[in-house]
């Protein structure tokens, strides 16, 4: 929704200021999609819009669900054609957390996911963006799902910082009461370490989670896997996070995805550990999410179930907080890594 154009749509259209708040609310609060359905503006109104303005910035090519019934995965034609695909999953009883994409493909090629393998097509707006939170907003209450979406985690397709003006622009909408209201510890930005990207949250928004996609602790072996690291190593990751926790005193999430006798032995173990320990703080505030691999590249398999309980066991003899991620959209290829449009 362009809610500037709505502005000046209904300011054009004579429309008192009252119905400006009457619509938004409509959108972002309750998830309503059709003009039609806003019970307090007049019908003629909602006609006149209906022909003005699209709702969304995009149609749903495809709607997928898991069995379960917890996870969900949408794929998304923008107007321009391209494709995107955004997630919703409900990770306990009564919660639902939207995975949003915040670029259509990945300039960062990392070798074991998906979007990156696609390459990179474009940015999305913040428009983009925040249509996809209304979009599951509209869904969960059109599906009568249980629950209350309460998370907003951007995870999906793209790298967040390398699209950070509107990725910000989203967030500051997300959180602004106005609109959605969503508080600012329900929405989490992961990276794949850009360390300037995580100077920037952590001034710009300290009370955003913040996850890194760590997956190796080596640096030959994250430069072969993740190009990122060429341009910030291990080093300068590790100095960034430092910071980062010594300004805003926030839990960091380390994201590893388990890839068969690649990254699950025990000597990536230690280099993990080295890693968490060499940050100042870093076992009180780093936290390990170890991710099963969903297989969609065949040069990769996921670590054996025993492989990743001892990686895990492991490292919590050694005081490094860690747990095992379910992986819930993997049915609908809607996991870590695996959205491609
Ligand atoms: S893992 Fe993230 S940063 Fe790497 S290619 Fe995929 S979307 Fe891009």
């Amino acid at each position: 929704m362009n809610f500037h154009k709505l502005k000046s749509t209904l300011k054009d259209l004579g429309e008192p200021n009252f119905r400006y708040k009457q619509i938004v609310g409509a959108f972002c609060e309750k998830g309503v999609l059709d003009y039609s359905q806003i019970s307090n503006i007049p019908k003629k109104l909602a006609e006149n819009l209906e022909e003005k303005i699209n709702p969304l910035s995009f149609s749903v090519e495809k709607n997928y669900s898991a069995n379960n019934n917890f996870s969900f995965k949408a794929r998304l034609k923008l107007n321009d054609g391209e494709l995107l695909e955004t997630v919703f999953l409900s990770p306990a009883p009564g919660v639902w957390s939207a995975c949003v994409s915040s670029q259509v493909g990945c300039k960062l090629a990392c070798k074991f996911c998906a979007t990156g393998q696609k390459g990179f097509k474009r940015n999305l707006s913040s428009e983009e963006i925040i249509d996809q939170i209304i979009f599951w907003k509209h869904f969960l209450r059109e599906k009568k799902l249980n629950g209350n979406f309460l998370n907003i985690i951007f995870m999906g397709m793209g790298e967040p910082f390398m699209n950070w003006e509107e990725v910000k622009n989203a967030i500051k909408q997300l959180i602004d009461p106005e609109f959605f209201n969503f508080g600012s510890r329900h929405i989490s930005v992961s990276t794949s370490g850009d360390c300037l990207g995580i100077k920037k949250i952590a001034k710009e928004f300290p009370q955003v989670n913040l996850a890194v996609s760590l997956i190796f602790a080596e640096d030959n072996l994250r430069s072969e896997y993740m190009p990122i690291n060429r341009k910030f190593n291990l080093k300068k990751l590790q100095s960034t996070i430092s910071s980062y926790l010594e300004k805003t005193n926030r839990k960091v999430f380390l994201e590893y995805v388990m890839l068969k006798g690649i990254n699950d032995d025990l000597k990536q173990a230690n280099n993990l550990i080295n890693f968490i320990e060499t940050i100042e703080n870093g076992k009180k505030l780093l936290h390990v999410n170890l991710i099963n691999y969903n297989a969609t590249m065949a040069e990769f398999a996921p670590s054996e179930a025993s492989t990743v309980n001892k990686f895990k066991n492991y490292l919590l003899r050694k005081s490094i907080k860690t747990t095992i991620r379910k992986s819930l959209g993997d049915e609908i290829k809607g996991a870590c890594g695996q959205l491609a449009g």
